[in-house]
């Protein structure tokens, strides 16, 4: 259940500006010096839709990758004041995007939804990372394996191409909280969601699944040892080009 290749994926979330494009480009010439001593991983920053084709024009030699935060559900244009498509994030550059992620979900997102956003971002050739996760509410009473499942149930179906998804089990409790779950119990998260995954698509290849939620530079080292998480989304630490290098070279230390 191990996949060799790890995801390091920052969500700025609502922050930055195009002065912060020195995060990017330090974090580019990191990625580009530790190619040879650090050769399987991949990274990925998806930052505001505001930023994303001026620090593609700028990120010539590309060494990390660009995505978005969310979507329309409608691929094109479309009536909908306020909205980004699919299409005009393709165009501006980004070449992944963030879905269902906890802080859109409690704004009325809905799995029906969020599969619509999914289905319209393939269609536009955009790779989806796809956030499920349990409560603090729904933790405690012992619903996490039950809500992950409807999530991925309600939302991932079989003909959708799974090599451009990537899921990321983000714990609500744990986002921004410095908070983290119990190595053991998150081992166990992370292969049900793989089984889970698996038969939806009925294959034998491993899903990408990664761990999101108060990630830093100390707290790295203990996720090392369950190889089956495939990477991380990390939210407050990737605005710093220090914190998110150091989580990178600390997780292969
Ligand atoms: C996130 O918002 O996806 C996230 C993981 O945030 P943080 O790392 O700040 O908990």
């Amino acid at each position: 259940m191990t996949n060799k290749l790890k995801y390091f994926i920052g969500n700025w979330k609502m922050f930055g500006d195009f002065n912060d494009f020195k995060i990017i480009k330090r974090i580019n010439e990191f990625s580009y010096k530790s190619r040879n001593s650090i050769n399987q991983k991949k990274i990925i920053f998806c930052v505001p839709a505001t930023l994303i084709n001026h620090y593609k024009k700028k990120n010539k030699k590309k060494y990390i990758y660009l995505g978005a935060q969310n979507c329309h559900d409608q691929s094109d244009y479309g009536p909908y004041t306020g909205y980004i498509s699919p299409a005009m994030l393709k165009k501006a550059g980004a070449e992944y995007v963030i879905l269902g992620h906890s802080e859109n979900r409690l704004t009325g997102e809905s799995n029906k939804l969020i599969k619509k956003k999914i289905i319209s971002s393939l269609n536009k050739k955009l790779n989806v990372i796809f956030c499920i996760g349990e409560t603090m509410k729904e933790k405690k009473r012992k619903k996490t394996f039950s809500v992950i499942k409807k999530q991925i149930q309600d939302t991932l179906k079989k003909n959708f191409n799974i090599n451009k998804i990537i899921i990321a089990y983000e714990p609500v409790w744990s986002i921004g909280s410095n908070k983290i779950p119990k190595i053991d119990e998150l081992k166990n998260i992370i292969l049900y969601i793989k089984k889970e995954v698996k038969k939806i698509f009925k294959s034998k290849e491993n899903p990408k699944v990664l761990y999101g939620g108060s990630v830093n530079d100390k707290n790295i080292r203990l996720f090392s040892p369950i190889i089956e998480i495939d990477g991380f989304l990390i939210g407050n630490a990737s605005r710093s080009s220090k914190k998110f290098i150091d989580i990178v070279k600390n997780y292969y230390k």
